[in-house]
């Protein structure tokens, strides 16, 4: 959890607090909560109706570029942060869609554990809704998948396109040969990626090639002919994630569809490679994340415990634990480790049944919904806002055109249609991002999602999902000597009894 900071400050308005003051109400904000700060943006305007605000744009690029992460903005007041009703739709679009909360420090607003928890639980089941709702949609381009016709987008370097059906490009074919060849050979991304600019090779889209164009190649089926849809989900910007594999059921795979430019078992070997590659990357050795750090403190001198092991014997499998920090470091607190497993599934077993199990489920929905009924009444004012300003846009747009067709000159003119034109799509873009039925999901839906969800990440066993649910659902674990305490983000009163310690 961390935060950055924006401070404005307009001269010209006597009473209100300068950027120093923000800022250091802000400060002790996150100080209070614990979130390290990692950047602070500030703009001064001589008026507070310039529309100069450098460190703010800035800030929303940082963001939108993911330059800078963090889960909280913390601003003095909320009207620090948008001018007017426009820019505040705007801006906490981008805001949502990078995952960063909006605190304003000075204001009573609800930041509690409990909000943030419900604020996650409700994006991931609108995004889910949203996922069935587009399979009406999806259909329609799985029938295409099957008759292994072009589904729109990006034609893969190395074939052509006619009358929707793959063919074969000649003149790009042996840049993909090139690619498969090197990497069975043995050779890095690095090495291929010169060989290609060295020989004047340019991606699909026109640039040189990079890690990723050549990781997207190697991973591409086309290439061995195999026809696939679906591959990877979107989301809900629109965007596709290529990194995030869908389950094998929703991916449509028509082999011998496409003429294959690479023979398939040369493919398969590359997959392999590949698919080794990754099971011997750092994270995956073996249960070496603690990933309760951050979450545990010593119930005995409230300092953070954290990590540690040791081996009795040379070669044996160490055995590891969580440890007092200050114990650790000072001797100066008389709490005893506690092994890693044990605490780690104790405090599982905790979010699991006191977040999942069923005489919980319809509290947790209900206050869902009404979570879901204030947020579709927000999306709905800010659909408004959006509207309005379309409706304002295309009468500018149209007031051009009429200029343009009355004899203004173009050239004068055109730069000013580019920019209005871009701001439409801007528009739409953040239009279609609200048009999640939030104010449509009942209590039965949810239940359903939070079922599915539940099944879905206690199946998983690898350390990064169950670091995913310890975030999203637990507050603060206490190790005392004789018990542990876990707190979790929402409180259903449950009972409380910890349990013994000790290693
Ligand atoms: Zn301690």
């Amino acid at each position: 959890m961390s935060a950055v900071i924006y401070a404005r400050f307009s001269s010209d308005n006597q009473r209100e607090e300068s950027i120093t003051a923000q800022v250091r109400a802000c400060t002790e904000y996150a100080r209070r909560k614990g979130y390290p700060v990692v950047k602070v943006y500030t703009d001064e305007a001589r008026s507070a109706t310039t529309d100069d605000r450098p460190g703010f744009l800035k800030m929303i690029d940082d963001i939108k570029s993911g330059r800078v992460e963090a889960q909280f903005l913390l601003v003095h007041k909320l009207d620090r942060f948008a001018r007017n009703r426009y820019d505040s739709a705007v801006y906490r679009r981008t805001l949502a869609s990078a995952g960063i909360r909006l605190i304003a420090v000075d204001q009573p607003l609800d930041d509690s554990p409990e909000s943030v928890l419900l604020e996650s639980l409700l994006e991931g089941l609108a995004e889910y809704y949203s996922k069935n709702l587009s399979r009406e949609v999806m259909k329609g381009m799985k029938e295409n998948a099957y008759q292994a016709r072009f589904n729109g987008g990006w034609v893969p370097l190395g074939y052509n396109v006619i009358d929707g059906h793959y063919s074969i490009n000649e003149q790009e074919a042996p840049v993909i040969r090139l690619i498969f060849s090197m990497f069975l050979q043995g050779h890095g991304y690095i090495k291929i990626m010169d060989k290609l600019n060295e020989l004047g090779y340019l991606t699909r889209q026109g640039r040189p090639f990079g890690k990723n164009s050549i990781y997207e190649i190697l991973r591409n089926p086309k290439y061995a002919g195999y026809y696939t849809y679906n591959r990877a989900p979107r989301r809900l910007n629109g965007k596709r994630n290529w990194r995030i594999r869908k389950d094998e059921g929703e991916i449509i795979t028509v082999p011998g569809a496409v003429p294959a430019i690479i023979p398939e078992e040369d493919f398969k070997k590359v997959q392999e490679i590949m698919d080794g590659r990754k099971k011997t990357g750092p994270r995956q050795k073996s249960g070496e994340l603690y990933f309760l750090t951050g979450k545990v403190v010593c119930g005995e001198c409230g300092a953070a415990m954290v990590g540690n092991s040791s081996s009795r014997k040379a070669g044996a499998e160490p055995v590891r634990y969580y440890e007092c920090n200050r114990k650790m470091r000072t001797r100066d607190c008389g709490s005893r480790r506690i092994r890693k497993d044990y605490l780690e599934n104790y405090v599982l077993g905790v979010v699991e049944q006191n977040m999942f199990s069923r005489d919980k489920l319809p509290e947790l929905a209900g206050k869902l919904v009404m979570l879901a009924r204030d947020k579709g009444r927000q999306n709905a004012r800010d659909e408004k806002v959006f509207n309005d300003e379309l409706a304002d846009i295309d009468k500018k747009i149209g007031n051009i055109v009429k200029a343009i067709e009355d004899g203004a000159e173009y050239d004068i003119l055109s730069g000013r249609l580019k920019e209005l034109k871009k701001r439409k799509e801007e528009i739409q873009e953040h239009l279609n991002t609200l048009r999640t039925p939030l104010s449509d999901i009942t209590e039965e839906m949810i239940i359903k999602y939070l079922s599915a969800t539940q099944k879905d990440m206690m199946d998983r066993p690898d350390q990064l999902s169950k670091k995913k649910i310890v975030d999203l659902y637990v507050h603060e674990i206490k190790v005392f000597s004789d018990k542990v305490d876990v707190m979790l983000k929402l409180d259903f009163g449950a009972d409380k009894d910890g349990v013994g310690g000790g290693t």
